[in-house]
């Protein structure tokens, strides 16, 4: 089972506050998927189960939008689109609304 935790790690260690973040998110892609994005000093630090060959990794990657990146398992495509609007709706999901 893949270890899904190093951004957190980064967090801990460096101490990075919220108010550093420039975007952070986490969400579940498709059932068996997830992807974790921190944005810090502009580069994007992403963790991600591909949905489709359940590979894990932890990656960098220059920040821009839209924001995707591929496996590099298997070559798909893991987006994360429209992030404020997902991000509003996760947390209206996570409230109950
Ligand atoms: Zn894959």
């Amino acid at each position: 089972m893949a270890k899904f935790g190093k951004i957190q790690e980064m967090i801990k260690e460096k101490n990075i506050q919220p108010s550093d973040c420039e975007y952070h998110t986490q969400r579940k892609l498709d059932k068996t998927g997830k992807i974790r994005v921190l944005v810090y000093e502009g580069i994007a630090h992403v963790e991600y189960i591909c949905p489709k060959c359940g590979h894990y990794e932890y990656t960098t990657k220059e920040w821009k939008r839209p924001f995707s990146i591929k496996c590099s398992n298997c070559g798909e495509r893991l987006k994360v689109q429209k992030l404020r609007y997902l991000v509003k709706k996760e947390q209206k999901e996570a409230e109950g609304k």
